[in-house]
């Protein structure tokens, strides 16, 4: 690579016009972003068509096809569950009688992979946040049954976590496989007011109707289906002040103590649930798309440092309503998309890199990261060849950032990388703004950090270049306004000479990764290192 291509400004910290490089962005963008691919749903030919873009571009770079059968795709096989519309009921059984719960207004369930029909009478426990963290000396379990039972658990995680760590344990397969552990049969996770500041209750109504998807393994299993969970629901508030009626603790104390970060009990509640649903599958593959640049050292190159995007996003609105309904997902995720195409152009660009590159446009990862899961378990190169990911989702460019947040940075020596790279822009590494919206695990990259590849995943930080333009105020009203909503589309305004800079910016972490003789390491006893390293 021609040292130039990727050099900082001459003084770093200088904003360039990059009119060349912006205007190739915002293309891919308003390409991926266009109504006729009516939101990329996996399975839809909208999807298909984004896939088709993609490996168009790879092959425009000259990048060397890498997914299956010398092509740029990588099939995965999935199972499609819808709920069957109606089936989803819940009540609570007591001694004084039967309350019956509304769906959508009281409790919600989305489709299962795992079973067809589920229906399940059980008692209940209340179980704190549902998490058991011996490595940050917690666990919500501590001398509790839950054994044959539906675990009753508030959403989230004690104010005193650590952000990543935190959001690993409260996760929702982390939360689903604590309860299995110990025997539950279900799992009711309580939608509290604390939860209500971020992510709005009446949204829940735009998931009705949308298919769940998991990966199948070889032997048409799906893959982290958790069939021992026969009740998988999460319950307004509200509604949940009926589950603690003469119980040791009313929901309104345990919500005060949710507030101000107070112990959580652990007890037995005295009624039963009774729930059920039905859900239909059937089986469908939708690629993920996987291009190569080759490396230029006789050894390093078969050691692989991959960037991935998800090329997912929602699909068309569900339910009833007028206007507009297509989740054309502009930021969420054409922009994540867009950014990796242009570092793969400006890394192909010149002299190789001594570490090869691999370039993966995932799907499916709106549905649980599923499309990046199967590529870390299933690796179109050898899966111990893989020595760092870098993961691009939903960057925020509608601000010229000062700073950014790296995600993972702090655990491996990706955090050196990533630093001196960021610098080079005159951009500095900003801690999490927002540990409770549990990022690190909400992306593509926490795929592989379980795999054990130390990996990193930037997003803009909440420092404006110009010290003036209130970027919190922007993030807000974006999360607010337009995630996951049709407006997250072309309307934006998106900077794009931002957006060149954070291109800069990733590929100079790829280059960087590449070409240093080290392969990138754990950091001593970190935890994700200690749990996931191999
Ligand atoms: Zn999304």
């Amino acid at each position: 690579m021609a040292a130039w291509l990727l050099a900082a400004p001459a003084a770093a910290g200088e904003t360039v016009a990059e009119p060349a490089l912006g205007a190739r962005l915002a293309a891919h963008i308003t390409f991926l972003a266009d109504d006729l691919l009516k939101g990329r749903q996996p399975g839809t030919a909208g999807y298909d068509i984004a896939a088709a873009y993609v490996a168009s571009q790879f092959q425009q770079l000259g990048l060397v096809p890498a997914g299956e059968g010398g092509g740029y795709f990588q099939q995965v096989p999935l199972r499609r569950a819808y709920l069957e519309p109606g089936s989803a009921s819940l009540a609570l059984e007591t001694d004084d009688g039967t309350v019956p719960f509304t769906f959508v207004e009281q409790f919600y369930t989305g489709p299962s992979v795992a079973q067809a029909e589920a229906d399940l009478s059980a008692p209940l426990a209340f179980a704190g946040y549902g998490i058991h963290a011996p490595e940050l000396g917690y666990s919500d379990y501590d001398g509790l049954d839950v054994a044959g039972r539906v675990v009753v658990a508030l959403a989230g995680m004690p104010a005193s976590f650590p952000s990543e760590e935190g959001a690993h344990f409260a996760s929702s397969r982390e939360k689903y496989r604590s309860a299995i552990d110990r025997g539950a049969v279900g799992l009711i996770r309580i939608h509290t007011p604390r939860r209500e500041r971020r992510s709005d209750w009446g949204r829940v109504r735009d998931r009705v109707g949308a298919p769940a998807m998991a990966w199948l393994t070889t032997a048409g299993e799906p893959w982290a289906g958790f069939p021992q969970l026969q009740a998988n629901l999460v319950m307004h508030h509200e509604a949940a002040v009926r589950l603690f009626e003469g119980a040791a603790f009313s929901m309104q104390q345990l919500l005060d103590r949710d507030e101000s970060g107070a112990e959580m009990p652990r007890f037995a509640l005295a009624g039963r649930i009774h729930a059920r649903q039905r859900s239909r599958h059937d089986r469908l593959t939708s690629p993920n798309v996987v291009a190569m640049l080759p490396g230029s050292d006789p050894l390093l190159s078969a050691e692989y440092v991959v960037y991935t995007a998800h090329l997912d996003h929602i699909g068309e609105l569900h339910g009833d309503g007028h206007g507009d309904r297509i989740n054309n997902g502009a930021l969420d995720n054409a922009s994540g998309v867009s950014v990796m195409l242009e570092t793969a152009r400006l890394l192909a660009t010149g002299a190789a890199p001594r570490r090869s590159l691999l370039f993966v446009a995932v799907t499916a990862e709106e549905k649980g990261l599923v499309g990046s899961e199967y590529f870390a378990i299933n690796p179109t190169v050898p899966a111990t060849s893989l020595v760092a990911a870098i993961n691009l989702d939903m960057p925020l460019l509608l601000y010229d950032f000062g700073d950014v947040v790296a995600f993972g940075a702090e655990h491996s020596s990706l955090g050196g990388t990533v630093r001196e790279a960021a610098g080079e822009f005159g951009v500095a590494l900003a801690p999490d703004p927002m540990p409770e919206e549990n990022i690190f695990v909400r992306s593509d990259h926490y795929r592989f950090v379980q795999q054990g590849v130390p990996a990193v995943f930037l997003v803009t930080g909440p420092r404006a270049r110009d010290g003036t333009t209130d970027t919190g105020a922007t993030i807000q009203r974006f999360l607010q306004a337009h995630y996951h909503r049709p407006s997250d589309d072309l309307d934006l305004p998106i900077d794009y000479a931002a957006a060149a800079r954070f291109t800069r910016i990733n590929a100079r972490i790829g280059e960087m990764l590449a070409n240093d003789p080290q392969r990138p390491y754990w950091l001593e006893g970190d935890f994700f290192g200690t749990t996931f390293g191999r």
